[in-house]
């Protein structure tokens, strides 16, 4: 029968149940629900009503086109305007959102509330190469946090707990501090006398086994399952297997895969390689010797009739790579690099070189005719250390950078070795 114009009547309601006049300003608004929603919030012994109430006021008056809704047309319209059945958040939601969720009671009480996230913990698992090749399982011992299984986590013979005396069951101490010009420093920090919890249990009422902590140590054994081809850094996940806390959803246990440096084998991706050392004549001639893998197997690995090795040349054998993970019958490649051994002396007698000689092709283009040697000067070759030299200029160029911009005109530059 109303028209929504004048339903104006009831637009004071939510003004009123936050105890602020209907030109307050958005701070003001807020300032009256923290100093209401504290004093009237369940947890602290509240009227829950009473506290609904001021969360839905808060709800509509801190947001700008809501708040302009309600005072033209009232709370029906508000209602309408959301769907339908007039579809209010859950209030304690508007608190933790206002008090920026951690800041909420931790108390006992489970109703409504949404559980904080407990931390996982991580550990790094040491593996060795041949673990991932081959799979394995190791048992690892951990202590980790559980409920008090005496109190079920309330930490009282009773069940329940005081309110702390500090922080009036918050949790959190707010503290302000005059900085001048009228201005004040808030800060927010944990309550220390309840470390956050909110609440105290007389030393009476006190849980004998937990001592009032809530939680005790547990021993527990870990079955760690490495399955063949994990990689370096892949995950094992204990789902819920982290300490336990109260009204905490308890986190997970988790290990990053560490594969540990092998003396023989280097792993990447899904390929291994190793290095083999060939002796010149190895190269040239052919050569075979056994290779241990990671799983003791001896593979026998020899050269094809007649090929000749050059250094530094990488050869692969298939499937003797890693397992792949989940897939363990696809393997990847083993590769070998040769290096080869020139002989140690540096000297071929003049028998072995005319033996090598008669063997080996000459290299044409390099082969010179009498008349272009006669046309030659003959040169001496030294041994030079080419790293030491290169040091060695590198430390005379930077010298001469800096003489230069060392601007003294009257330095003649003029070495006196050389006079
Ligand atoms: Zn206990
Ligand atoms: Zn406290």
């Amino acid at each position: 029968m109303f028209g929504r114009g004048q339903k104006k009547s009831d637009s004071t309601k939510y003004y009123d149940v936050l105890g602020v006049s209907k030109s307050a300003s958005e701070d003001e608004i807020k300032k009256a629900y923290r100093k209401a929603a504290m004093k009237n919030h369940p947890d602290k012994g509240g009227d829950p009503e009473k506290f609904k109430e001021l969360s839905q006021a808060y709800e509509v008056l801190s947001d700008a086109e809501k708040r302009e809704m309600y005072d033209q047309y009232g709370e029906d319209a508000l209602k309408e305007g959301m769907g339908g059945g007039g579809s209010f958040n859950n209030p304690f939601d508007i608190f933790e959102s206002f008090f920026g969720g951690g800041a909420g009671f931790a108390g006992g009480s489970s109703r409504g509330r949404r559980q904080k996230h407990g931390e996982d913990v991580v550990h790094s698992l040491k593996v060795s190469l041949e673990d991932v090749y081959n799979g394995t399982t190791k048992k690892l011992s951990l202590s980790r946090n559980v409920l008090c299984s005496k109190c079920k986590g309330k930490g009282s013979k009773s069940g329940t707990a005081g309110r702390c005396f500090g922080c009036q069951g918050t949790g959190m101490k707010i503290t302000r501090r005059q900085i001048g010009m009228g201005m004040i420093q808030q800060m927010q920090h944990v309550c220390p006398e309840c470390r956050g919890t909110g609440e105290v249990i007389s030393e009476r009422d006190r849980c004998p086994q937990c001592k009032g902590n809530k939680v005790s140590q547990e021993k527990k054994v870990l079955e760690v399952n490495v399955e063949k081809g994990m990689q370096q850094g892949q995950k094992i996940v204990f789902e819920g297997q982290a300490d336990e806390a109260p009204d905490t959803i308890t986190g997970d246990i988790v290990f990053v895969v560490q594969v540990k440096e092998h003396p023989r084998f280097r792993r990447e991706h899904d390929d291994l390689y190793i290095d083999q050392n060939l002796t010149l004549s190895e190269a040239l001639c052919g050569f075979q010797f056994a290779v241990t893998h990671l799983d003791g197997r001896q593979l026998l690995i020899k050269s094809n009739p007649g090929e000749v090795i050059r250094p530094g040349q990488h050869k692969a054998i298939n499937d003797e790579g890693m397992p792949q993970h989940n897939r363990p019958f696809i393997k990847g490649r083993l590769f070998i690099k040769f290096n080869v051994d020139f002989p140690d002396s540096g000297f071929l007698s003049p028998d072995q070189c005319q033996l090598l000689e008669k063997e080996l092709p000459q290299k044409t283009s390099n082969h010179l005719s009498d008349m272009e040697l006669d046309n030659c000067e003959e040169t001496t070759l030294h041994d030079v250390n080419i790293k030491e030299e290169m040091r060695r200029k590198k430390q005379q160029q930077y010298q001469e950078a800096y003489d230069e911009d060392d601007d003294e005109p009257s330095m003649p530059r003029v070495q006196c070795a050389q006079q």
